[in-house]
């Protein structure tokens, strides 16, 4: 879906948990510049390819990757895109999400179960080892990493807002021409409402909700959630909502 000028929302079908739903990448290009930002779960190859081309962009001249953060449903196709790509692709993050990625550290959301490990339920036990086992054979290199504030030169200035809560290194994007906030998984839409991540997905409540009065001094009309989709009613007014609690 085009959302702005050189700025277009994937739609992946996926099933989280046994519940169907659609988890939404973003797609930017600008000039010679493709970048995709978050890849979707393991397996999703196929599928980002096909709502890429959709969208009337050759996959092959995908040449950056942004991740949002290390959790599974982001990274998961990053290293099946790396190895259909062999041209090189750019793979960026923020500095704290680095080691996760690469496979250096336990992502949080795997070592929060491992910690719990002997009162889970045999399904969040099966989805523990799955997701041991994915994380330990498909790290990926971060080639280059964020700081907060930077800025990428593309669509006019994206700055990278580093929101860390629902991981240690947690970034949005916030692209200013157009108003629009890449929120990763600080926000979502859930029935058509603009809410928080819920708090047990998040690894720092406290850290989130200061995230968001960070993300409530910029001036936004739409917000794209990875999950959820696209928010723009009265979104300031909302965001600042949820900010205060
Ligand atoms: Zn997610």
């Amino acid at each position: 879906m085009r959302i702005a000028h050189g700025i277009y929302m994937l739609e992946i079908s996926a099933n989280i948990m046994g519940t169907p739903s659609i988890i939404n990448p973003t797609l930017i290009v600008d000039n010679d510049m493709v970048i995709l930002i978050d890849t979707g779960f393991p397996g999703q190859l196929s599928k980002i390819k096909e709502a890429i081309e959709g969208e009337g962009v050759s996959f092959v001249k995908l040449n950056m990757v942004i991740l949002t953060h290390q959790d599974i449903d982001h990274v998961g196709s990053l290293s099946s895109i790396l190895e259909e790509l062999t041209s090189g692709v750019e793979v960026l993050s923020h500095e704290e999400e680095r080691v996760y990625i690469q496979g250096d550290k336990l992502p949080v959301k795997v070592a929060q179960l491992k910690t719990h490990l002997s009162s889970l339920s045999n399904e969040m036990k099966e989805i523990y080892e799955k997701m041991k086992i994915f994380y330990a054979n498909n790290s990926s290199n971060v080639d280059r990493t964020f700081s907060d504030g930077q800025e990428l030169p593309y669509c006019g200035g994206i700055t990278i807002v580093y929101t860390p809560g629902h991981t240690p290194g947690h970034i949005c994007l916030y692209i200013k021409h157009h108003k629009i906030l890449i929120a990763g998984d600080a926000l979502q839409v859930q029935g058509g409402v603009l809410i928080q991540a819920p708090q047990a997905s998040n690894f720092d409540t406290n850290l989130s909700m200061s995230s968001l009065k960070k993300i409530s001094e910029y001036d936004i009309e739409t917000v794209i959630c990875y999950h959820g989709g696209i928010y723009k009613v009265d979104t300031n007014k909302r965001i600042k909502e949820l900010a205060n609690g």
